[in-house]
């Protein structure tokens, strides 16, 4: 039984996201969804909103996987020998994510050699989005129709109506 972590903040879920839990659905025969709540960048949505919003998404799409989602803080490496996982997945999408994914794959192999990490490209039309951009965008006004998940869109929209 292979257990995979996908770590990430999710500030919001995307559909580039979606794109690396479906390779990993077919991959691993359990994936744990791990949402940092450690980030040094202030989220735009609550840690609770984001657990959320990823459940609700996530749980029709993929009915007969299992899947877990999880709100975490803390040294990942630490979190996933909790769960017992052997394997970190981490998208990449241009050479610009690399170096800092590397560095942090390397860190945590030194921390926890056990594990590994799987990087996985999206396909190529997710591999210019990024939550920060879609965030601009809508708080912007813009639409981002076919770049997330309608309930985010939807999410989104309420957001910045509160906020403005
Ligand atoms: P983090 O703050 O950890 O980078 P993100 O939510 O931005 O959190 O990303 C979580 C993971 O998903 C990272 O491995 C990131 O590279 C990957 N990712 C983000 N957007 C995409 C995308 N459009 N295509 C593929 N992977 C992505």
């Amino acid at each position: 039984m292979t257990t995979a972590i996908y770590p990430g903040s999710f500030d919001p879920l995307t559909n580039g996201h979606l794109d690396i839990v479906e390779r990993c659905v077919r991959l691993f025969d359990r994936v744990v969804i791990a949402i940092l709540t450690n980030s040094q960048k202030t989220p735009l949505f609550s840690a609770d909103e984001r657990k959320a919003i990823v459940r609700e998404v996530l749980t029709p799409q993929f009915p007969r996987v299992e899947i877990e989602i999880e709100v975490f803080h803390g040294l990942l490496v630490d979190y996933a020998q909790r769960k017992n996982a052997q394997v970190i997945v981490r998208g990449i999408r241009a050479v610009t994510d690399y170096e800092y994914e590397l560095q942090m794959a390397l860190m945590n192999r030194r921390l926890a050699p056990a594990i590994e990490t799987v990087f996985m490209m999206p396909a190529e039309h997710y591999s210019y989005l990024s939550s920060r951009l879609v965030k601009e965008i809508s708080g912007h006004g813009g639409s981002v129709s076919g770049l997330v998940p309608d309930l985010v869109e939807k999410r989104l929209k309420q957001k910045f109506e509160t906020q403005s």
